[in-house]
């Protein structure tokens, strides 16, 4: 029996290596940028992902290899080259929305079920507010140090993915079909899927490592827009502003005062409930912008979403005939589960993996989007499979080593189900 609170013997074997490489990559500062111009959009990526190639190297992969976009390739050839190939995926970038530079990682051993007390800034973690915290008592917990984000999300993924590889290729006896390795950059502006050459990866599915919760499984992410709301306004020195200056700023303002704030915000919505989120205001009297993100997991709701912001602005500018508006909508990704579904054995996979692991599968959906959500519409089918990390995107962000081990485990077990898959496969072709 493992000892608890790991899921495995294997888990507990992977669990001080992945440790070492998780601490590692935290340390390079990978937070990708709003404003791109080339791709990757910040240059520490790149960092990582040299550091990725090396390491992959020294475990025996020899033709891993970073390309000029920012995106880290490998294979594992199969133990049975009758089996199809499958894809592993996760993202070097963290989030461009909490701090990322200088993270200092603290591990705390063996956690007590108290509140953590990060050193910097007040921050604290209570497991009064954090009910996953909860179930880690006995835990490994990582931390940043309070004033960061720590980047489980998605360094969490990344070291599951790059401990089971490296376990794979120390033990060639291990099944496997051939495995297919991506690390992506500027996933969290949503660009990771951008210049992914699909055709070259020459996977029929693939695993976004960059869930959260122990068990965690999904094949559904909202359908997602991006609307920006720019208003024109007539700017007079404001001495002699008397009847001529129309204040676009103010304008703009009005608009996000009138949407809705009791329902269809992310504070107020859960489960497969969405929302119209303006999360930055930017202006001047002259010009102003509002950037809003809309979400629903169904499409024809996104579109109701949409049009109601649209009808808000459109109301309060045209009370106002000097003001002009603009309304612009750009698609982000869509639900992916309109594409997973016609593939069901790829999410069966999965689960049958997690199950060999010892964890009962935690089945739906995300309230955001992953590389998978694109990727899949570009027709690679790629559900989403947990890390272990937790409060994303915030200076609380957590990570168990447990649980991270059990991704990487999870993977290795992966890696035998589609090798037993491949080989039925060819049965019954035989047979047929
Ligand atoms: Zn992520």
């Amino acid at each position: 029996m493992p000892a608890a609170p790991f899921t495995s013997p294997l888990a507990e074997s992977l669990a001080e290596g992945l440790l070492e490489r998780f601490l590692r990559y935290v340390s390079v500062d990978t937070q990708s940028c709003r404003e791109r111009t080339s791709s990757p959009s910040t240059p520490g990526q790149l960092e990582l992902g040299r550091m990725l190639v090396r390491e992959l190297h020294a475990a025996g992969i020899a033709d891993a290899a970073l390309d000029g976009n920012g995106y880290v390739t490998a294979t594992l050839a199969a133990t049975d080259p009758a089996t199809p190939v499958i894809g592993l995926i996760a993202h070097l970038d963290t989030s461009p929305d909490a701090p990322g530079a200088g993270v200092v990682p603290i591990v705390h051993r063996e956690y007590d079920g108290d509140v953590l007390e990060l050193p910097l800034e007040g921050t604290r973690l209570d497991p009064a507010a954090i009910p996953e915290l909860v179930a880690k008592r006995g835990h490994d917990i990582v931390t940043a140090s309070g004033d960061t984000l720590l980047g489980a999300d998605d360094k969490a993924g990344v070291a599951a993915i790059m401990t089971a590889a490296a376990h794979l290729a120390a033990h060639p006896e291990l099944p496997r079909p051939t495995l297919r390795i991506a690390f992506t950059p500027d996933e969290e502006i949503g660009e990771g899927a951008t210049l992914f050459d699909i055709e070259r990866f020459g996977a029929v599915c693939a695993y976004t490592i960059d869930g959260s919760e122990l068990g965690e499984l999904q094949d559904e992410t909202f359908t997602a827009s991006e609307v920006i709301v720019t208003v024109r306004g007539v700017d007079v020195h404001p001495g002699q502003a008397t009847g001529k200056l129309v204040n676009a700023l103010r304008l703009a303002a009005q608009i996000v005062a009138a949407l809705p704030s009791d329902r269809l915000t992310p504070e107020t919505t859960a489960g497969r409930e969405g929302f119209i989120h303006p999360y930055e205001l930017t202006g001047t009297a002259a010009h102003a912008q509002i950037r809003t993100i809309v979400r629903d997991f169904d499409d024809e709701l996104l579109e109701r979403h949409v049009e109601l912001l649209r009808a808000t602005a459109t109301e309060i500018i045209g009370a106002e005939p000097r003001a002009r508006l603009e309304f612009e909508v750009r698609p982000q990704y869509r639900n992916m589960r309109h594409y997973i579904d016609r593939v069901p054995h790829v999410v069966e996979a999965a689960e049958a993996a997690i199950r060999a692991e010892g964890i009962e599968p935690l089945r739906g959906p995300i309230r955001g989007g992953t590389d998978g959500s694109r990727l899949s519409e570009m027709g690679l089918p790629t559900p989403n499979i947990f890390d272990g990390g937790h409060e994303y995107h915030s200076v609380r962000e957590w990570a168990s080593v447990q649980d991270m081990a059990a991704a990487a485990a999870t993977i290795v077990r992966l890696a035998e189900v589609w090798a037993r898959l491949g080989a039925r496969d060819v049965e019954a072709r035989v047979a047929g």
